[in-house]
């Protein structure tokens, strides 16, 4: 168990597909683990195996409040097996540090995976809250996916990506989502602000 080194928007680790894992082995268990000691140390809601230089599918959360007790769940080999609706999520990422933007995303999401004893768990996710936008976030890392690529005003994106010394968007990867954007506009859903 260890505080792991997050690796920074701009390194190809970040883009790269992650592998499945086949075996929930003793090098899962501690990678999970780093995973969780990581995010806890950098105040996060999520962490990626691939932020922290492993590509393989593993990913945790802990969406709890400064006074309610931890609250981890760990996804290994997750899939999303449903999602409807949208949302605008104004998000940062570790790999970003204190770049925040507004992008899309489904609003409500269930996600299939195995816990870190390998046991398969369904979890549901509703209202675009917190749990539901931070899966589909993560999710999107073991797919080379960043949020920014997800944003809704680019200038928007670059501005503070700028601002932060980071590179600005890659226009090529940007996510065409035409429909959630119009479900966006026509049904705003008011979100808070101030828990990422
Ligand atoms: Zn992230």
């Amino acid at each position: 168990m260890a505080i792991k080194k997050i690796i920074s928007y701009g390194d190809e680790t970040l883009r790269k597909k992650s592998k499945e894992v086949s075996k929930i082995s003793k090098k899962i268990q501690t990678l999970v683990h780093d995973l969780l000691d990581t995010m806890y140390a950098k105040n996060g809601v999520g962490l990626a195996a691939p932020q922290i230089g492993e590509n393989l599918r593993v990913f945790v959360i802990d969406v709890s409040t400064n006074n309610e007790p931890l609250n981890p769940i760990v996804f290994i080999n997750p899939k999303i097996i449903k999602k409807s609706g949208a949302v605008n999520s104004y998000e940062g990422c570790l790999s970003f540090p204190e770049a925040y933007t507004n992008v899309r995303r489904y609003k409500n999401v269930m996600v299939k995976a195995l816990d870190i004893h390998g046991k398969p768990f369904v979890k549901e996710a509703t209202d675009g809250c917190l749990l539901a936008r931070a899966i589909q976030h993560e999710f999107d890392h073991l797919d080379g996916i960043l949020f920014i690529d997800h944003c809704r005003n680019i200038e928007e994106a670059n501005k503070i990506l700028e601002e932060k010394g980071l590179q600005h968007v890659d226009e090529s990867r940007l996510i065409q989502e035409e429909e959630l954007e119009k479900e966006i506009q026509e049904n705003p859903v008011e979100l808070p602000q101030d828990e990422e």
